[in-house]
């Protein structure tokens, strides 16, 4: 089987073909399967804005999504993000994103803090991650603090409990801005006190989150008491 990064040398856009399901019709879909945000600064935007995998038929003008894997490589905030689309074994995504930490590592030398490895299986997860760490946040401590908000909203019965917290932006005044999903969507805020407050609890926490990738609701329901 072939290496997923082995492309990793590859720069820019691929231009990948793809039928349109509205109207059959074939097209271009440019698609960017290692991103550097560094570099990359179109597909970045892309992603950021949470486009990265619309495809807009050029004739019939149906936007359709269209996820391929993906390794995002955000520099600057020291994260690799990966996105798989189920296309290969856990463990070899896994084995690759190591590999690919090391030499980003080794990269920027060894005195810098460690790369923060995370793998997704959604595109949505994949845009909430990418923009959460654009913005300086930790990904596991606003996994903490959506779970305690809707915790809140439930015993309040203003969520329903399959409805989704997603991580929107941060608010002039610091509070963070996270937009509901699902049966009574809307938008609620969180206090940047209680980001503080997880972000110690999680810090003091004697669990090891060693070797763990994947951080999301139910890693955080686990871990909040
Ligand atoms: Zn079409």
């Amino acid at each position: 089987m072939d290496d997923f990064f082995d492309i990793r040398d590859e720069t820019g856009a691929r231009p990948t073909l793809v039928i349109c399901p509205a109207c059959n019709q074939p097209g271009f879909h440019a698609a960017w399967p290692w991103i550097l945000n560094t570099r990359d600064t179109e597909a970045t935007h892309l992603l950021l804005e949470g486009k990265l995998f619309k495809y807009q038929c050029p004739v019939c003008d149906k936007g359709t999504t269209f996820a391929y894997d993906c390794l995002y490589h955000d520099a600057d905030h020291r994260v690799l993000l990966l996105y798989s689309s189920g296309l290969y074994p856990e463990e070899q995504l896994i084995e690759s994103l190591e590999k690919h930490a090391d030499h980003a590592q080794w990269n920027s030398g060894s005195q810098t803090p460690a790369y923060r490895r995370r793998i997704v299986i959604s595109p949505f997860e994949f845009y909430e991650k990418a923009r959460l760490f654009e913005h300086g946040y930790d990904d596991r401590v606003i996994e903490l603090m959506k779970v305690a908000i809707k915790r809140g909203m439930l015993k309040e019965g203003i969520i329903g409990a399959s409805d989704t917290l997603v991580y929107e932006r941060t608010l002039d005044d610091d509070s963070i801005s996270f937009i509901v999903f699902g049966e009574v969507p809307g938008d609620v805020v969180g206090n940047p006190r209680g980001y503080e407050y997880l972000e110690k609890l999680l810090k003091d926490s004697q669990e090891s989150l060693e070797g763990e990738y994947r951080f999301n609701s139910s890693w955080a329901e686990r871990f909040l008491p």
